[in-house]
């Protein structure tokens, strides 16, 4: 039996990891099951997995977890600490699907006790890609992508060698707002940005589709993972998001991966990885689809694009300021405190001020520091969106 944990069990990549995982229940011993406020989700998979232990991140609601598995002989914990403890329990296979920078501690956790760690969370890599590669050679843990574009370029690239990688180019739908009128964008509601296209996913980061922060999180992840080079990873608009990623050779040839845009592909590759399993998604038939189309993306559009291209020059905890201002600006946007084209302002703002920091984003890679420039960064987000409201 592999011994298997999901931080962010809860969410849309944690819900497809247990879905996969629910068909072969005689393959998995499953570890941990973590979560956030959804006690009721985390409740009824731990008993329907016989999860060993179920921990949420909130504190306040530890209560209504034991409440929930009462009876069950599952154990519970909460908080921080707790989810690390989590990530570092005895597995053979660890799923990080937590949003946001949040994923990042317990991914660690995961990694030092050399579980392979199927990685979904981004902003793991985005905030701290040279820590989490050198805590994942230490202890000879390994990661596989999971975020579709990733899972797809590592695909294209096993059996290669990677001298021969002349580019690496990241798909992207283009979002909920990839047709409308530039001048219309500043009126976009959360509502509105949280529709996507092609793909059924959480709300952060569908909103992060729609003004591509979430592309640009992608860019930053590829450059740490593959370790190509800024200037030879692409992104390119594809409205079907069938071809996930393309990978192109010094003789000129382009390897594409197609597959139906549903998470479980990913997932189910890393899960089963590697060898390939019968997968319960869509084939495609080309035929039936008739075309593919791509198109350059507009910087004007997605500011958000060059800001990653900024981080990647400069390098060292750039990635760190500009998720969490990211993360801070996002959540002003949901809120209604700023319009949907003031986020770039005010991820572009925080790296201004990180600048103008003595130090700070020179400082050693590790989680300490990696957690003060995310502090930081959130205050001057918040700062700016402040000032806003001010106006
Ligand atoms: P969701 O918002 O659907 O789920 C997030 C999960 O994290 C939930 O279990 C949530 O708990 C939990 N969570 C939220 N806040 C915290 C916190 N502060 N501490 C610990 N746990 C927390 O996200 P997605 O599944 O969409 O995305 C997860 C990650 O995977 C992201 O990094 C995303 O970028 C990446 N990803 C997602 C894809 C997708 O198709 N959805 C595709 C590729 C990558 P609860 O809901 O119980 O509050």
């Amino acid at each position: 039996m592999r011994r298997i944990s999901i931080l962010g069990a809860t969410g849309s990549v944690g819900q497809s990891t247990i879905d996969l995982i629910a068909r072969a229940p005689d393959e998995y011993e499953v570890v941990a099951l973590t979560g956030g406020r959804n006690i009721a989700q985390l409740a009824k998979d731990a008993r329907r997995l016989n999860a060993q232990l179920a921990v949420t991140a909130h504190d306040d609601c530890l209560a209504d977890l034991r409440v929930a598995l009462q009876g069950s002989g599952i154990e519970v914990a909460a908080g921080a600490v707790a989810l690390c403890e989590a990530a570092a329990r005895p597995a053979d296979w660890v799923m990080s699907a937590i949003v946001g920078a949040a994923g990042l501690p317990p991914g660690l956790a995961a990694l030092d006790q050399g579980a392979t760690l199927a990685l979904a969370n981004k902003e793991t890599l985005v905030t701290a890609g040279p820590l989490v590669m050198a805590r994942a050679a230490a202890s000879g843990a390994r990661i596989l992508p999971v975020d579709s574009e990733h899972s797809a370029a590592f695909q294209c690239l096993t059996g290669e060698d990677p001298a021969q990688v002349e580019r690496l180019i990241l798909t992207a739908s283009g979002g909920a707002f990839r047709d409308w009128p530039l001048a219309q964008l500043a009126s976009a509601t959360p509502a509105q940005a949280a529709t996507h296209p092609t793909w059924d996913m959480g709300q952060r980061i569908t909103i992060d589709s729609a003004s591509m922060f979430n592309k640009a999180l992608e860019v930053i992840e590829a450059k740490e993972f593959f370790g190509i080079a800024p200037d030879r990873i692409e992104v390119l608009i594809h409205p079907e998001s069938l071809v996930h990623a393309l990978v192109g050779h010094t003789d000129g040839a382009l390897i594409a991966h197609l597959g139906a845009p549903d998470m479980r592909h990913a997932i189910g590759y890393a899960l089963h990885w590697p060898t390939r399993r019968e997968l319960p998604v869509a084939r495609l038939d080309l035929a039936e689809i008739g075309g593919l189309s791509f198109q350059r993306p507009d910087p004007e559009r997605f500011p958000a694009l060059g800001l990653a291209r900024q981080v990647m020059a400069r390098g060292g905890l750039a990635g760190a300021v500009f998720n969490a201002a990211k993360e801070q600006a996002l959540d002003g946007f949901i809120a209604g405190a700023m319009k949907f084209t003031e986020m770039a302002d005010a991820v572009a703002a925080s790296l201004e001020r990180a600048e103008a920091e003595p130090g700070l984003i020179d400082a050693e890679f590790t989680l300490d520091n990696i957690v003060m420039a995310d502090g930081l960064a959130r205050t001057w987000a918040a700062d700016y969106i402040g000032n806003l409201n001010k106006r």
